[in-house]
């Protein structure tokens, strides 16, 4: 999953590199010269917003959902727009969130 980057100063997305700096990952862009810090935000993948939290969703051995078939917890991010159920529900709550089924 390759997320785009374009330089805001000539909106170049090809001739990029980024480099770590102590303050994060600094952008270059080849064609201007110009560098900016990359945005690290997490974002949702659904609707681009920053609202992402994450929920503990539980990991099944088998197809059914019982609580023997419980092998682990994997943590998974949710928007808290696109998924407000998800949130309302499992995070609110304390719920483990199930995988879909
Ligand atoms: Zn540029
Ligand atoms: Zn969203």
């Amino acid at each position: 999953m390759a997320r785009e980057f374009r330089c805001p100063a000539c909106g170049e997305t090809e001739c990029l590199h980024g480099r770590s700096t102590a303050a994060g990952t600094v952008l270059t862009c080849e064609s201007c010269g110009h560098e900016w810090p990359r945005d690290d935000t997490p974002r949702c993948r659904t609707c681009g917003g920053t609202r992402v939290t994450t929920a503990s969703r539980v990991v099944l051995a088998g197809g059914r959902a019982t609580l023997e078939s419980i092998v682990g917890r994997q943590l998974v991010p949710v928007c808290a727009d696109c998924d407000r159920d998800v949130v309302r529900t499992y995070i609110d709550r304390g719920n483990p969130y199930r995988p879909a089924t």
